[in-house]
């Protein structure tokens, strides 16, 4: 059976309180048999490590969603920094901007990503970026930060992305991945095909943000790990290869990006 990694997933929320062991099975039974889940503030990172400590193929990312990060403390701060190096946490995030609405103060939010960047530099782990209408902001944050990293890829993934492929090209120079999600199959998505059709398949990673974002025939209902193989077969066509390769492909990138195999 193909296999599939869900490199971004809210496990944790309690749209999934009801179902999660069945939940989890589906997943499985349709080859996707490792899941990042993703925190978006400290009670649900904590929530994230402790999924991942009961549940093999799971692995937690911690850190403070932009749009959580009002009234954020260093004491939050230094809690995050505790729970990034404890057992199967693989990555920092989700962290970054978001203007959509201004859910946070932009000065909050800045200062909270930039945290996470350094965070990431401690920690030696990816990072999971958040970006919703700050693209011209994150992208020059994460070149002057990529600049003075350590060379070399996997920096992180830009999870969700809705940009052009000549952003994504710019990301991918600073190492980073770009994620994909069940989004790319909606009716809507037109521009984002085309773009998709121009990344290169060795940069992708496949992710559903469940329980937001279900893939088209699923609209309107809850999202899970399960559908990541409907995302999956919308690639292959926009890329006119066989979804055993995109299967393999995103699962070897998802690997080697958090470092899964060690
Ligand atoms: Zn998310």
């Amino acid at each position: 059976m193909l296999e599939y990694v869900d490199t971004h997933a809210h496990l944790d929320m309690a749209e999934f309180d009801a179902d999660r062991s069945e939940m989890l099975k589906r997943a499985c039974d349709n080859g996707v048999k490792t899941i990042i889940t993703t925190g978006i503030d400290i009670p649900s990172s904590q929530k994230a490590i402790d999924l991942a400590a009961a549940n093999s193929g799971i692995y937690a990312a911690v850190g403070i969603h932009p749009q959580e990060c009002t009234g954020v403390t260093e004491a939050d701060f230094a809690r995050l920094d505790i729970l990034s190096i404890t057992d199967k946490v693989v990555a920092i995030g989700e962290c970054g901007l978001d203007y959509y609405r201004d859910y946070s103060p932009r000065h909050t939010q800045l200062e909270t990503f930039y945290h996470h960047l350094d965070l990431a530099d401690k920690s030696g782990l990816p990072l999971i970026i958040h970006c919703r209408q700050a693209e011209e902001d994150v992208l020059k944050i994460l070149a002057d930060w990529s600049a003075q990293s350590p060379a070399g890829e996997g920096k992180g993934v830009i999870h969700c992305f809705s940009g052009s492929a000549e952003t994504a090209l710019k990301y991918i120079n600073m190492g980073f991945y770009i994620g994909l999600g069940g989004y790319i199959g909606y009716p809507s998505s037109k521009k984002y095909r085309a773009d998709f059709a121009a990344i290169p398949l060795e940069h992708i990673v496949l992710e559903t943000d469940c329980p937001f974002l279900p893939p088209q025939p699923y609209r309107g209902e809850r999202n899970e790990p399960a559908y990541v193989p409907q995302t999956a077969s919308t690639l292959a066509e926009i890329k006119n290869l066989q979804i055993e390769e995109i299967a393999s492909a995103t699962t070897a990138n998802a690997r080697r990006l958090f470092r899964l195999d060690k």
